[in-house]
């Protein structure tokens, strides 16, 4: 039995007043079986951390680089951020790729990076809408998927985390059905067993675009979601809260 996951990536949104108030109030929360993550902004991390001392909320950071150190000006280790207490980052959203021109090379890179850290890596993966119209939406979340798969092992796999996150549902309002996220995530399951056996029963494959609670439920009773990656809703309390729960 795989247990539910809700994160909320922040995005670059947040001060340190409202970060700490959107914290307090999460604080609230009582999901004893959902495992509750959030990403603030990395110059948040640590007051994020510091905020959620002793409740059950787990902090990442949004990005890392995947050196350990060196001349890399405006760079961030994944070392570092372990360092001050994050346990996940994220690996190759679909802002880092489309804006930042993160390649499937160098997702594979962080991915390895964030293991190296000893956190867990949530990758990212998804398929425009040119590419869901032109039929080949599975064909580019395998090869996405297929970077990283082809230097890991079983163990770092299944203890990671995966999110399909349709580009065309990110902040556009507009949600997977929960029949094309099954869908999805049912493939993206079959290729990691396909290559490592049982371990892709162990996977945690989370689904993010536009997830609010007005569609978590139904997004999270398909048998191959195991919970979310939310944007805009995970910055309003009220909203991540309904989301964690319908988890
Ligand atoms: C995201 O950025 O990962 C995301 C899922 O955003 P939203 O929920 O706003 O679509």
């Amino acid at each position: 039995m795989r247990r539910s996951v809700v994160a909320g990536n922040w995005k670059m949104h947040g001060s340190s007043a409202s970060i700490a108030q959107l914290l307090d109030e999460l604080k609230a929360l009582h999901v004893p079986d959902v495992d509750v993550i959030v990403f603030p902004p990395s110059t948040y991390i640590a007051l994020a951390i510091e905020r959620t001392n002793g409740a059950a909320i787990a902090v990442g950071a949004q990005n890392i680089h995947f050196e350990t150190a060196g001349a890399f000006t405006g760079e961030v280790a994944a070392e570092m951020v372990a360092d001050l207490g994050a346990t996940h980052a994220l690996v190759g959203h679909s802002e880092r790729r489309e804006l930042f021109g993160e390649t499937d090379a160098t997702v594979a890179r962080k991915f390895s990076a964030v293991r190296r850290a000893r956190m867990t890596p949530v990758l990212c993966v998804g398929e425009t809408l040119a590419e869901r119209e032109a039929g080949r939406a599975e064909a580019v979340v395998s090869r996405q998927l297929d970077a990283v798969l082809q230097s890991a092992d079983a163990a770092t796999v299944a203890g990671a985390l995966i999110a399909y996150e349709p580009v065309w549902a990110i902040g556009t309002g507009r949600s997977a059905s929960p029949a094309d996220a099954q869908e999805m995530h049912r493939s993206i399951r079959a290729r990691i067993r396909a290559r490592f056996g049982e371990a892709a029963d162990e996977v945690r494959i989370l689904y993010g675009g536009s997830i609010k609670p007005s569609n978590a439920a139904a997004l999270f009773e398909c048998a191959d979601v195991d919970g979310g990656l939310v944007g805009g809703a995970s910055l309003d309390a009220k909203q991540f809260i309904e989301i964690c729960r319908a988890a």
